[in-house]
């Protein structure tokens, strides 16, 4: 038995008080993975974003909004955890100013600056503890494999799934899951149920009995 953090679902980062960037993200991913987790014994916090899916009973949700409010709320609770899995598609981007009336339109053309958000499992895997694991998501469009391992080294996953641009809102998902030095732990394709208890199952074998058997 493992307690494990899942962060979920899409961040907005708001530009005045009713406008917001965000990213494409329903949740489904991480509903499958805290689903899937629960069903092998484990104790599940899920950070998630605005989403419309509802999580499993049994989890505990800490809903959030920003990239900044999940990476907070993350940090605060991996210290409890023996390891996170990062399925959120945090917003990368937040405007450098935030109107804090609404923006007039005023027919001409309207300028953002945007700065980067921190990264949640780049953060918590360069603070990881010994012992704490990371799991990391990449959805590529191109040269997946190789992006997907730059990835895993920049933000210390000890685990990656990769994954394309068809699983966002889809019920359906099909994955690669690579480990840090890459080599193929599995291919997994099927409802999202189903290729969450399979990385599920990678994560037993490969993260978490090794930790307990010493
Ligand atoms: O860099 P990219 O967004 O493709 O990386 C995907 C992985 O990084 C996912 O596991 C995602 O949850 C995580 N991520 C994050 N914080 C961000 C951006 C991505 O935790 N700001």
């Amino acid at each position: 038995m493992a307690k494990i953090l899942i962060t979920s679902g899409p961040t907005r980062q708001y530009l005045d008080p009713v406008r917001y960037l965000t990213n494409a993200s329903s949740g489904r991913m991480g509903t499958a993975l805290a689903a899937a987790a629960l069903e092998l014994g484990h104790e599940v916090i899920v950070i998630s974003g605005p989403v419309e899916v509802s999580y499993p009973t049994g989890v505990e949700v800490v809903p959030v909004t920003s990239t900044e409010e999940m990476l907070a709320a993350a940090q605060q609770r991996f210290t409890e955890c023996d390891g996170m899995i990062g399925a959120a598609a945090p917003c990368d981007y937040r405007p450098v100013m935030v109107a804090s009336g609404k923006i007039q339109k005023t027919g001409q053309p309207l300028e953002l600056r945007l700065i980067e958000t921190p990264d949640i499992v780049a953060t918590l895997g360069a603070n990881k503890a010994a012992g704490q694991w990371v799991v990391g998501f990449a959805l590529e469009t191109d040269d997946a494999r190789f992006r997907a391992l730059v990835k895993a080294e920049k933000k210390s996953c000890d685990v990656m799934v990769v994954n394309g641009p068809q699983a966002m809102h889809s019920p359906d998902n099909q994955v690669e899951v690579l480990n840090r030095a890459g080599q193929t732990l599995a291919h997994l394709a099927g409802p999202k149920e189903e290729v969450a208890r399979g990385i599920l199952r990678i994560i037993q074998d490969e993260l978490v009995a090794p930790r307990q058997n010493g």
